[in-house]
């Protein structure tokens, strides 16, 4: 039987207050809603002997509009809270659509933005039991030698399954991060690295504190996600668009993948879509660019090709919707 081992957990009502918790224990992780690192913890593939809370920080709890016109959200904000301001997040469909597909409601009244960009990559051989794994030697992922999905090499193939992440990349988010040696931020995607048992790229002891997206303007965006349980489950793989066009011609264009990988991906190459009329032959250029930036491996239920015509699917189906809308 699985049971939630013994830790200390600290309830830092500061960033940095918990920064310098984090220093004093360095064994520590830092916990938001709990939905992906209590799981962990249980199933004996997180074994913090310290947790550091961060739901009680009030500075990283709020949503709130930039002079700029563009909007900041705090790390610990939920995915619920987040969906219910509609009126500073209805301009951002993708981030709305994709916060919005996240486990079940349940689990959005606890889940935080942060929680979500920083989800542990996951894998058929991984998100396993203490016995099954222990039966198959573990995994190279966590205390084994051997990645079952590519026994022959010693790379980690487990899959980046978060929603958000793709999102606010095609919205051109960057990510305010906090740590022992200062503030900093990032365009989000420069925080994850395609390595499935390391890929973050946060330096020991940082944290997200927020999440800033640019002026919507006249970006449209959305987020398409196929999983096997329509009510409740991690994406096989997910397609986040924004675009922009003066109503015939497209002006610009950002398309990110998750599920296909071990971090999300930012498509490369659409700047030679941009000035061409939109139309289904663009969606079929666009659609022609997937396959060689995207790598899905045997760590689902699904095969890799199935998931391959999945996000080309995705992808299609997201930009004619995008281009026809109003
Ligand atoms: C049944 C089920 C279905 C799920 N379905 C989905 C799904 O469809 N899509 C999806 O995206 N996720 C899904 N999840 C995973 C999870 O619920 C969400 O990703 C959620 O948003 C995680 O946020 P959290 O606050 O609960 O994270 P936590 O579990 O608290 O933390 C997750 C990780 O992030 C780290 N962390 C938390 N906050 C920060 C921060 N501010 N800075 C740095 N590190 C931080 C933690 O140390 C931990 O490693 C599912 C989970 C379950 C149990």
């Amino acid at each position: 039987m699985e049971y939630l081992p013994e830790f200390d957990l600290l309830r830092p009502n500061t960033v940095d207050e918990a920064l310098s918790l984090r220093r004093e224990r360095p064994d520590a992780r830092f916990l938001a809603g709990g939905t992906d690192l209590i799981v962990n913890i249980r199933r004996g593939i997180a074994e913090p002997g310290t947790v550091i809370d961060l739901t009680g920080i009030a500075e990283i709890r709020r949503i709130a509009r930039q002079d700029d016109g563009g909007l900041k959200i705090g790390a610990a904000v939920t995915l619920a809270e987040l969906l219910e301001r509609p009126e500073l997040t209805d301009e951002y469909q993708a981030l709305r659509e994709a916060a919005a597909e996240v486990a079940a409601s349940s689990h959005r009244e606890v889940a935080t933005v942060g929680g979500n960009l920083c989800l542990d990559t996951r894998c058929l051989y991984y998100n396993q039991s203490e016995w099954w794994r222990s039966a198959n030697a573990y995994c190279l992922k966590h205390r084994g030698e051997v990645c079952h999905v590519a026994p022959s090499g010693k790379h980690c193939f487990a899959a980046f399954s978060g929603d958000l992440a793709p999102a606010i990349m095609a919205l051109g988010g960057t990510a305010e991060i906090a740590g022992p040696d200062g503030r900093r931020t990032a365009p989000l995607g420069e925080i994850y690295q395609d390595d499935g048992a390391a890929h973050l790229r946060l330096a020991d002891g940082e944290m997200i504190s927020a999440v800033q997206l640019p002026a919507a303007g006249t970006w449209q965006s959305g987020y398409a996600k196929a999983r096997v349980r329509a009510a409740i489950d991690f994406p096989l793989a997910g397609t986040a668009i924004a675009l922009r066009t003066d109503g015939r011609a497209l002006e610009d264009i950002r398309v990110a993948l998750t599920g296909t990988n071990s971090c999300p991906i930012l498509i490369a190459g659409t700047d030679r879509l941009l000035g061409e009329a939109v139309g289904e032959e663009m969606a079929e250029q666009l659609v022609a660019m997937l396959p060689k930036q995207i790598q899905p491996m045997s760590s689902t239920f699904t095969p890799p090709g199935y998931r391959r015509k999945v996000v080309a699917n995705l992808a299609r189906s997201l930009f004619q919707r995008l281009i026809e809308a109003p």
